[in-house]
């Protein structure tokens, strides 16, 4: 078992964007903030995406802008298409994190092209881009998708061998509707390891059928490096019916650090960012441990 893993904080990406409630931009960068602080190593902050497919993400550029510097933390943006992914390389980030689809009806829905499409695009940017920011690739619904059902490990493969074909620093298998196990993931992380022994892996998950939590120990004892996460476990995707939220940070490092799996996240302040979370939002979130206290830390004899 590994001795540490790293979270990558998606909150303000993943996180916010299909809420309803647009939050403003000192908002944003105050919960960009809460996971610095927190001790997040790399931070998904913001997608570049048009503004009036997915409004929450207007502010793309002026995040990036305003980010602290110098903090220790590691900053991505998203990117689903070529105007994005040249967005994102001008906005003085440390990596973009570009999404294929594995499906092509959610790849149509999601960025307006079919996955081989998606592999092509990935590839000529990739040769494009100039030195000094990390390129890495999310295969979104890679566990299942939304329209089209399951989709089979061949499948899987064949988007990943062609994503690979770019050289990405890392790659990223992401249930975008929550449909896995730990049976998948185990499954689906041997078959990538097998063909590429090397590739530093990251794991997207959302908990949308309670299964989020199980899935992260699965991936990391199938040697996934990476996990992303959300404070409160916030999240969402406008483009998959009924998505809800990431697992939720504090509540992946309670468990990881109670194991011995070090995070380098502090849980007291992941608790406090998911409370910051849910108060701007006005609503209630799902995270668990924010509701129920660290162990044994708030245990008291009276
Ligand atoms: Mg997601």
């Amino acid at each position: 078992m590994k001795k540490s893993v790293e979270i990558i904080e998606v909150s303000p990406r993943d996180g916010i964007q299909n809420e309803k409630k647009l939050l403003s931009l000192d908002t944003k960068l105050a919960l960009i903030d809460r996971a610095v602080k927190a001790g997040a190593s790399r931070i998904e902050v913001t997608s570049f995406v048009n503004p009036k497919r997915v409004p929450q993400m207007a502010e793309a550029d002026e995040i990036c802008k305003a980010l602290p510097r110098n903090t220790g933390s590691k900053y991505i943006g998203l990117a689903l298409n070529r105007r994005g992914f040249e967005r994102a390389c001008n906005a003085n980030l440390d990596e973009v994190n570009f999404v294929v689809v594995a499906s092509d009806t959610f790849s149509e829905k999601n960025q307006a092209t079919d996955t081989d499409t998606g592999i092509r695009l990935f590839n000529d940017l990739t040769t494009e881009t100039t030195p000094g920011i990390g390129v890495g690739v999310t295969i979104a619904t890679a566990f299942g998708c939304p329209f089209e059902g399951e989709i089979s490990v061949e499948r899987l493969m064949h988007v990943v061998k062609g994503c690979m074909e770019a050289n990405p620093f890392e790659l990223a298998l992401a249930d975008t509707i929550g449909v896995a196990t730990p049976v998948d993931i185990a499954e689906r992380i041997a078959a990538v390891r097998k063909l590429y022994p090397d590739v530093p892996l990251r794991l997207h998950l959302h908990n949308t059928r309670n299964t989020g939590i199980a899935n992260a120990w699965a991936g990391i004892q199938a040697g996934v490096q990476s996990l992303d996460s959300s404070f409160g476990g916030v999240g969402g995707c406008p483009f998959a019916p009924a998505a809800t939220g990431n697992i939720a940070t504090e509540d992946l490092v309670y468990m990881l650090e109670r194991a011995g799996i070090h995070t380098g996240v502090n849980l007291k302040a992941a608790i406090d960012a998911a409370e910051f979370i849910e108060s701007a939002l006005g609503k209630t979130v799902p995270g668990m441990l924010m509701k129920a206290g660290i162990f044994p830390d708030q245990c008291t004899t009276s």
